[in-house]
């Protein structure tokens, strides 16, 4: 860590530990505060890219709730819940909070502990997140994963109208599906995604995004699509050639393949 000074224009010269040193050319400065904590970052362009050497291996990645990533060669890796296991702790600072006076020092100083807690689940899953995509770009020069604007749209639930009684919906399961969302939310996906695009761009990897449309009902090994082929929410059984699977693993193993069939189509153009 260095420690350097820096102008802001408006306030004027202020200390600053830099935790990298910056290449490109620097453009823009957004300041930040996290807690009692205060970040700059520096936006730069024209950075250098750092291209790694090719591995020639392709991969297909499941994007899961309960299983962060599944991968085509059949890897597993968890998703660690992070804001599943801090609940606990930070309801009781959440309680400890309610027993102090409203404008006291002791309650001021609670606030900063519950920042402090919800600070901590989201540095944890983004070092996850920074961790996972960096492994994937350093072992895979070609990674195809799904389309996570198209899952959104496949997963919105749909109010459906009760034609008994006027201008009201039928349940739908929409409460379930808040649930599921909060669950993608807690495995960070979104996050990962970003993360991997531009790891993969700066080390000369591709990234392609493919439509999940049938990828977890579909033979990886015979290609017949049917919605019985997927026994349960881990298991998959060709109903045609009885291949058997986990579900995630078949699912990557069909996104690497829409991702190539992608590629190829765009090579060709
Ligand atoms: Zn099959």
């Amino acid at each position: 860590m260095q420690h350097r000074r820096l102008y802001l224009l408006g306030i004027g010269e202020i200390k600053a530990n830099y935790y990298r040193p910056l290449s490109g050319e620097a453009r823009a400065i957004t300041v930040k505060r996290e807690g009692t904590k205060w970040w700059l970052s520096v936006q730069c362009v024209n950075v250098p890219t750092m291209p790694l050497v090719p591995t020639c291996c392709e991969v297909g990645i499941d994007l899961g709730v309960k299983n962060q990533v599944a991968t085509s060669e059949g890897e597993i890796k968890k998703g660690e819940h992070f804001g599943f296991k801090a609940q606990s702790k930070l309801a009781s600072a959440r309680r400890k909070l309610g027993t102090k006076q409203r404008g006291s020092n002791r309650r001021r100083r609670q606030v900063e502990v519950v920042v402090r807690h919800h600070l901590k689940v989201k540095n944890q899953r983004r070092n996850a997140a920074h961790q996972l995509s960096r492994q994937l770009v350093n072992e895979y020069d070609f990674i195809a994963l799904e389309n996570l604007t198209i899952v959104n749209m496949v997963r919105a639930p749909k109010g459906k109208p009760d034609p008994e009684r006027e201008g009201s919906y039928l349940p739908n399961g929409a409460a379930k599906k808040a649930g599921l969302n909060r669950s993608i939310h807690d495995a960070g996906w979104g996050q990962l995604v970003s993360l991997l695009s531009y790891k993969a761009e700066s080390a000369g990897r591709t990234v392609v995004s493919v439509n999940p449309r049938f990828t977890s009902q579909t033979c990886a090994e015979c290609h017949y699509v049917d919605a019985g082929n997927r026994v349960n929410q881990e298991d998959f059984r060709c109903l045609k050639c009885g291949h058997c699977d986990y579900a995630d693993i078949n699912a990557a193993r069909n996104i690497l393949r829409a991702g190539r069939a992608l590629q190829a189509s765009a090579c060709a153009d």
